[in-house]
């Protein structure tokens, strides 16, 4: 074994010895959550790596380097969710690969998916990413809508031809009133699914928690974490 694939191996023992704890401790299941490993910045041998440790779900948040990354892992089984705030002139190539958008957010964006998924003949998954920082339904600092405007745009992804509306994402919000209360702003999360269900009971991924919080997560019934430095270990720089 290579000392990559070792030291991936004991990150992914750990990640999911967390997960198992945090599902015992809230009384769930350990099969209602499902581990998105985040690779950006990290080389398309390491998707290949998780890929043989049995990864199924990966994500990216740059399209720059999530297409030649996906292209080079096209033989490989595996899901991949995008995640970063996606311009509408990049969405031709991510829905090239995407299965899943979680940062849909504004209605230009919903309009420009749907337009290239049914060109390439594919459908999208998307969840609404909420901006719970944000105001009423303008938009937040790293994206996201705010939670007065999740429901039109929930309502637009599920009437656009090419998509699927698979649920809610967030990100712990590092300013306002959830600012380091990360299970509040989860538990806030998983209130706006349930509401979200009752008119589209199929949209039931909620996606919430990081390395540092998928505890709080998993605690507030988040069925997808996602999680890149405790599997990959710190990225250098910005990412
Ligand atoms: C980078 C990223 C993650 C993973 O963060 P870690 O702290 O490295 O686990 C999760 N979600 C999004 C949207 C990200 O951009």
């Amino acid at each position: 074994m290579t000392d990559r694939k070792a030291q991936l191996t004991a990150n992914l023992a750990k990640v999911e010895e967390r997960i198992a704890a945090a599902c015992t401790a809230a009384g769930r299941k350990r099969e209602e959550v499902t581990l998105i490993v985040v690779t950006k910045t990290y080389p398309a041998s390491d998707v290949r790596i998780l890929s043989e440790l049995g990864v199924r779900h990966v994500a990216e948040n740059r399209d720059q380097d999530a297409a030649p990354k996906a292209a080079e892992c096209s033989d490989l089984p595996l899901l991949w969710h995008f995640v970063g705030q996606l311009q509408t002139n990049k969405v031709r190539s991510v829905v090239g690969y995407a299965n899943f958008v979680q940062s849909v957010d504004r209605s230009r964006l919903v309009a420009a998916l749907s337009k290239e998924a049914v060109r390439a003949e594919r459908e999208v998954g998307c969840l609404i990413q909420v901006a719970l920082d944000a105001q009423e339904s303008g938009r937040g600092e790293r994206g996201g809508v705010g939670v007065g405007g999740v429901e039109e745009l929930a309502d637009l992804v599920a009437r656009a031809p090419g998509l699927r509306l698979d649920g809610l994402m967030t990100v712990a919000p590092l300013t306002g009133e959830y600012a380091g209360r990360q299970q509040q702003a989860f538990e806030r999360l998983m209130d706006l699914s349930t509401a979200l269900r009752r008119t589209h009971p199929a949209a039931n991924m909620v996606s919430a928690g990081m390395s540092s919080d998928l505890e709080q997560a998993v605690a507030a019934g988040a069925t997808h974490v996602r999680v890149g430095t405790a599997v990959l270990g710190v990225r250098p720089g910005l990412g």
